[in-house]
């Protein structure tokens, strides 16, 4: 049975973070290029809690630094997006299966169309330790699309980009390209930073809105995915 004693958890906004701060026995706050990290054992586990602050540079550079400083065997990455599958609504979770960086999404114009590669690289390495429905439900987290309590729970393509897209068009052309359940900002980005030292790496989010179904932005659904996440670390020896 694999183990977890040093698990980096990371996300980008107050709303998204700062439970888990709060939960860590001894804390120990500091900086680490800047960015906030508060150190501290949840259960017997050895944790470090970093706010990224929001954007895939921010997400990349934070998690580097964060990984480098704290050594982890396992990267979790968490917080909100937007549903682009229409099946998902606000409150419901995607745990990331795949990421692709829609930063690289520039419609269909061979002008311009980078490497998808560019995409599928971290993907490759990507979500090692959480790639099947019997791995989540071991896990605690109900897959795919089963009743967790404030929402349902599924397997699916994170896409990650610096734009909140609203456009309705745009969201189903990204999704026809990349095969996107949901977006964010980050989770690429901590994706290709874990995938790049080899740490196993886990990603999951909650749907904060969706302009898919014109359901509005609900801060609050934050919460929700931290509490998700301590159940996830009280159970999380138990298959690996
Ligand atoms: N309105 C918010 C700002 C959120 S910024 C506020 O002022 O507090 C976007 C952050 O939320 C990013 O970290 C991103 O990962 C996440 N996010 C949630 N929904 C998103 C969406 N539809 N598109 C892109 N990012 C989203």
């Amino acid at each position: 049975m694999r183990s977890f004693e040093r698990i980096l958890i990371s996300a980008a906004m107050d709303s998204e973070i700062l439970d888990l701060m709060e939960e860590l026995d001894q804390p120990e706050r500091l900086e680490v290029a800047g960015y906030t990290l508060v150190l501290g054992m949840i259960e017997d586990k050895t944790v470090a809690v970093l706010k990224t602050e929001i954007g895939m540079v921010n997400g990349t550079a934070s998690v580097a630094f964060a990984a480098d400083y704290f050594k982890p065997d396992l990267i979790i990455n968490l917080g909100t997006a937007g549903a682009h599958n229409p099946q998902l609504h606000v409150g419901d979770v995607v745990v990331a299966s795949s990421t692709a960086s829609i930063n690289n999404y520039f419609g269909d114009d061979p002008e311009i169309f980078t490497d998808p590669l560019l995409s599928s690289r971290a993907a490759s390495h990507f979500n090692r330790i959480l790639s099947s429905r019997y791995e989540c439900e071991e896990l605690g987290i109900p897959c795919p699309m089963t009743e967790y309590g404030s929402g349902k729970s599924m397997l699916g393509c994170i896409g990650s980009g610096d734009i909140w897209n609203k456009d309705k068009e745009a969201i189903d052309a990204i999704r026809e390209e990349f095969g996107t359940d949901a977006e964010d900002m980050e989770t690429y980005a901590a994706a290709h930073v874990a995938s790049r030292l080899q740490i196993p790496f886990l990603g999951f989010r909650i749907m904060s809105n969706s302009e898919v179904l014109g359901e509005a932005y609900k801060p609050e659904t934050g919460s929700y995915c931290q509490s998700l996440c301590l159940s996830l670390l009280e159970n999380i020896d138990t298959i690996l």
